[in-house]
């Protein structure tokens, strides 16, 4: 499904049980403003070749725009708005004072030498440094996306604008103004919400089984604080294949086989099945953590859990949604599953900006705080007007914060 129509459906079904202006659905439907740029890049062959790049500034009644940069073959402009529409509803539900931004490039980065990879990256800079900055629109990390893209954005942004803004990205390393903390706290707050949703649903996590789909910082993460819970994971997959082993599989290892390069495919001692039959895994969480479409009409009739905790932005399908909800399955929705992520990238713009940095524990800690208020504030919005759906609460309690601010700004 088109990702645009997928969060359009999903605020029209909010605004629904909502007493608010239309205008409101108007405003939120597309972003605000829409770049869109070819910039050249001369590969090693000496040849230059010319990249498309798209960035959406979605709504900023809450602050500057804030998103993650995605490098991915299959990017296109209506992803990267509906990306932008999502992190701004997550921002909100966190209570951070940011809007929703977000930033894609047509490129499969597999095939790109590292010296290639490095001059996108700094042309992708020099094509997008007048559309972003530390209070305008702050980019960060997704997938293909790592800490080191975003040093050789900053260096080449520090030589752009003579200066340099340490605060205009985050997601860097700790070595260039990143925070402890932020490369596992998308994962990491998968696993928060999980935890309070099983003990809202009286779910013991010691020997509970879980099905990664994607194994990269969210996936990855999020089987490590699970297993620090006490869960067992039993199957893991990447883009290539996928593995399972009903006796648990040690993540730790895979982690670090996975680092190393090799493919989930690939571990030893474990079944290999193949990679979409990961969703017939019957299990007690399901945390999807690779791309948008996911869990879709055709494969939520076969998928057997308790829980599903969305690691991925969008990957369930309206469709999807309603038949998983019949069959009783408590979705803990992106934009509350994975704020972690913006969370943390929140707290490294914040002690960027100050100049004074927190110890780890400090980070985590108040990532989880902040988590757990946000997911208390929308259960109780769910038991006060009898909404099953999560994804609906959540929608809800950021529309109502945005349209508020809005209001306020005379923008309705
Ligand atoms: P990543 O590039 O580190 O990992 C993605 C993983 O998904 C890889 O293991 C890849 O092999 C796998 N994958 C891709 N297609 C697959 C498929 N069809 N089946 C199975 N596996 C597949 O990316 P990431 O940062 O972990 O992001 C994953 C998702 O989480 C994305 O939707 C991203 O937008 C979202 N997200 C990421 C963050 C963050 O902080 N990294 C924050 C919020 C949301």
């Amino acid at each position: 499904m088109n990702p645009l129509k997928m969060v359009r459906t999903q605020i029209k079904s909010a605004l629904n049980e909502m007493d608010l202006d239309p205008v409101i659905y108007d405003l939120l439907a597309a972003p605000k403003r829409f770049y869109d740029f070819s910039f050249p890049v001369k590969m090693d062959d000496g040849n230059i070749k010319i990249f498309k790049g798209y960035r959406s500034q979605h709504n900023d009644a809450l602050g500057p725009n804030k998103g993650g940069l995605r490098f991915h073959q299959n990017v296109t402009a209506d992803e990267v708005k509906a990306l932008s529409a999502w992190m701004t509803f997550k921002c909100a539900v966190v209570g951070l004072p940011y809007g929703g931004g977000k930033g894609g490039v047509i490129v499969d980065p597999r095939t790109l030498s590292e010296n290639e990879l490095e001059r996108l990256s700094r042309a992708w800079m020099r094509a997008f440094h007048s559309v972003i900055g530390e209070y305008k629109d702050i980019p960060a990390p997704d997938v293909n996306t790592n800490q080191q893209i975003m040093s050789w954005m900053l260096d080449e942004s520090n030589t752009i604008f003579g200066k340099g803004e340490v605060a205009l990205l985050t997601g860097k390393p700790i070595a260039l103004g990143g925070s402890l903390g932020r490369t596992e706290a998308t994962g990491y707050g998968v696993a928060f919400m999980v935890k309070k949703v099983a003990e809202k649903i009286e779910l013991p996590l010691e020997n509970s089984t879980v099905v990664i789909q994607g194994f990269g910082n969210v996936g990855s993460y999020a089987a490590k604080k699970l297993v620090d819970y006490g869960c067992k994971i039993i199957a893991v997959s990447d883009v290539y294949g996928a593995i399972c082993n009903p006796k648990g599989i040690d993540v730790r290892e895979l982690k670090q086989f996975v680092e190393a390069g090799n493919k989930v495919s690939d571990f030893p001692n474990v079944t290999t099945i193949d990679r979409d039959s990961i969703f017939n895994i019957k299990c007690d969480i399901l945390v999807p953590a690779a791309l948008e479409n996911s869990i879709n009409e055709e494969n939520a009739d076969v998928i057997e859990c308790k829980i599903i905790a969305e690691g991925a932005n969008g990957p369930t399908t309206p469709k999807a949604d309603k038949i998983l909800l019949k069959k009783g399955i408590f979705i803990i929705p992106d934009i509350l599953a994975n704020a972690g992520g913006v969370t943390v990238s929140y707290f490294e713009w914040s002690q960027n900006l100050y100049g004074h940095y927190w110890s780890k524990k400090e980070v985590l800690q108040k990532e989880e705080d902040k988590m757990i208020e946000a997911f208390e504030q929308i259960y109780e919005l769910m038991c006060e007007k009898k909404i099953k759906n999560m994804r609906k609460a959540a929608f809800m309690f950021a529309i109502e914060k945005i349209s508020k601010v809005m209001k306020l700004r005379g923008w309705c």
